[in-house]
């Protein structure tokens, strides 16, 4: 079998068929039973007509049937396209038009929204569930034979104006298709849209497959006895090949949870004995704050991985503390597979994002300069490019948007960092969150290091907020920690003492919690309405 998604949970099955690959709640599957029931699934797909290079979307929330349906698809040959699960039915119809999806697959409480879009878009929704035939014929619709194919042809002959009720039936094993290529695209991701419409951002098996790979032996060197808690969405890349993809690949169990809280991870992590945990920094909050109510503590937790958004110093120490445990924070993007720096243990440093990881060259470019990639010599802060193995195959039917992020054959992040005298790199903050007060630039991620060390401070969002005279100025939303009290004067007073003129927050607002996207970023432009 060559290279591919599949692979990744087969070649499990096959070395470790009766370890634990996944534990939802009380339900637990084996290897064996995960990759056997992929395989049916992919089988049923094969005869509701799904051919090679066919888009398949998953509308699914971090359940088994995750897993089961996404190796199915790759194992079906076909791309598998996750759908954010919080999108309403006009966005995911968007999604199935845009990726001309031949089918839906989803199930439980995100049903209704995947048939309202699937009605739309006129594809069927199929449902994976572990017994055979069970809901699978309920497609709402044929599956169009006029999609296009997605990097490369389809084969031919597919048989048309079937009902997806007659297609969809339980089947044996055929359907495999191992002959994938590496080069294949695998998967396409869509980004939230935060800047106009949604992209997608299309993954190839290699660009996956090795991503899981360096995850699993050379980051974190997970074994089958690893246990990875998954808490972070499984549509999203980094849930997708960091937790799920790399604790498949070393045969490792994957703790799936369905909602994120403090408490229900913190109980997960004693109950399961996790070994590896896998969150973003709201989570590290979250779970430092129900350490410090609960005071149970996780004995066999090994390491923590961070991502997805820069990691307080503070909140990282004060982790290591109550957890005992080295927290390794690494880098990337949707675009990017997504690792591309890691804080290896022992070559780490809190407040960088660590060194590029096997394969991957890094450096730092003028961000002013739009339509080539100008290098800037290391030292000097500028928008971080990338190349190797796991930059993307550019964004489906957007041939604007790939030119603008891949240009002389380096990826464009949109990120600004700096490498330090030692090789390790720091993310200074976001380009387009860059705060421009009175013609000096503000990097609100400074801001909010300074503010996040407070004693009173829980959270801390510093954002530019429109101004007539200073064009922007610097603004901050704060969430006390439990228990404490602060003044907005004390705030303003503390960030004086320690920032430029031009840099400390003159606006102040208290809120209770912060909004956060389904990956637990804080959604900056949800606050600007509070000035
Ligand atoms: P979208 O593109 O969907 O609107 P997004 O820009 O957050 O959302 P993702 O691919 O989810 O897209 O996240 C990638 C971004 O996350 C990076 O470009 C970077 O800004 C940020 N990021 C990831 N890891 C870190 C980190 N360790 N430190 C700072 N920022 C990080």
């Amino acid at each position: 079998m060559r290279l591919g998604v599949a692979t990744v949970l087969a070649d499990s099955a096959f070395r470790h068929p009766d370890r634990t690959a996944v534990v939802e709640g009380e339900l637990r599957l084996t290897y064996r039973e995960l990759w056997d029931e992929a395989v049916a699934f992919a089988g049923r797909l094969t005869a509701a007509g799904v051919r090679p290079g066919d888009r398949v979307a998953l509308l699914l929330g971090n359940t088994a049937d995750f897993p089961r349906a996404y190796y199915a698809v790759a194992a079906a040959g076909a791309v598998v396209v996750p759908v954010h699960a919080l999108l309403v039915a006009d966005e995911v119809a968007y999604v199935l038009r845009h990726s001309a999806a031949v089918a839906v697959v989803s199930g439980g409480a995100l049903r209704p929204v995947a048939e309202e879009a699937a009605r739309a878009v006129g594809v069927p929704v199929l449902e994976c569930g572990a017994e055979p035939g069970t809901g699978a014929a309920n497609g709402v619709g044929p599956i169009p034979d006029a999609a296009p194919p997605v990097g490369g042809p389809r084969d031919d002959g597919r048989s048309g104006g079937l009902t997806a009720a007659h297609r969809v039936r339980p089947s044996a094993a055929h359907g495999i298709r191992p002959s994938t290529a590496p080069g294949d695209l695998a998967a396409v991701l869509y980004t939230s849209g935060t800047t106009g419409r949604p992209k997608g951002a299309m993954l190839t098996h290699l660009n996956i497959v090795l991503n899981a790979t360096v995850v699993a032996r050379d980051l974190l060197d997970l074994r089958p006895d690893d246990v990875v808690l998954g808490c972070l969405p499984l549509f999203h890349s980094y849930g997708q090949t960091c937790a799920m993809n790399a604790a498949f690949r070393a045969g490792a169990t994957l703790v799936l949870t369905p909602r994120f809280t403090g408490t229900g991870a913190l109980d997960l992590l004693v109950r399961e004995r996790v070994t590896v945990f896998m969150g973003v920094p709201t989570m590290y909050h979250a779970l430092v704050e129900a350490a410090d109510a609960d005071g149970g503590r996780p004995a066999a937790l090994r390491a923590a991985v961070s991502g997805g958004a820069a990691l307080p110093v503070p909140l990282l120490e004060r982790f290591e503390e109550v957890f005992g445990t080295p927290v390794l924070e690494g880098y990337g993007l949707t675009e990017t597979s997504p690792v591309v720096t890691f804080n290896q243990p022992g070559a780490r440093r809190a407040g960088t994002v660590g060194r590029e990881i096997w394969g991957v060259a890094a450096a730092i470019a003028d961000p002013a300069v739009e339509n080539e990639v100008r290098l800037l010599p290391d030292g000097e802060s500028g928008e971080i490019v990338l190349r190797g193995h796991p930059v993307f195959a550019g964004y489906l039917d957007d041939p604007e948007a790939t030119a603008a992020t891949l240009v002389d054959g380096w990826l464009r992040t949109g990120d600004i960092g700096v490498r330090d005298p030692d090789g390790l790199l720091r993310v200074v903050d976001r380009k387009k969150e860059l705060i421009i007060r009175g013609g000096y630039n503000v990097y609100p991620r400074e801001v909010e290091e300074v503010l996040a060390r407070h004693p009173a401070v829980g959270q801390v969002a510093v954002l530019g907020v429109p101004d007539d005279v200073r064009g922007e100025e610097v603004a901050v939303v704060v969430v006390r920690g439990a228990g404490a009290e602060v003044s907005a004067e004390e705030l303003v007073g503390w960030a004086r003492e320690r920032l430029g003129r031009h840099k400390y927050p003159r606006l102040v607002r208290f809120r209770a919690e912060l909004p956060l996207g389904p990956t637990g970023k804080v959604l900056k432009r949800d606050l600007l309405k509070l000035f």
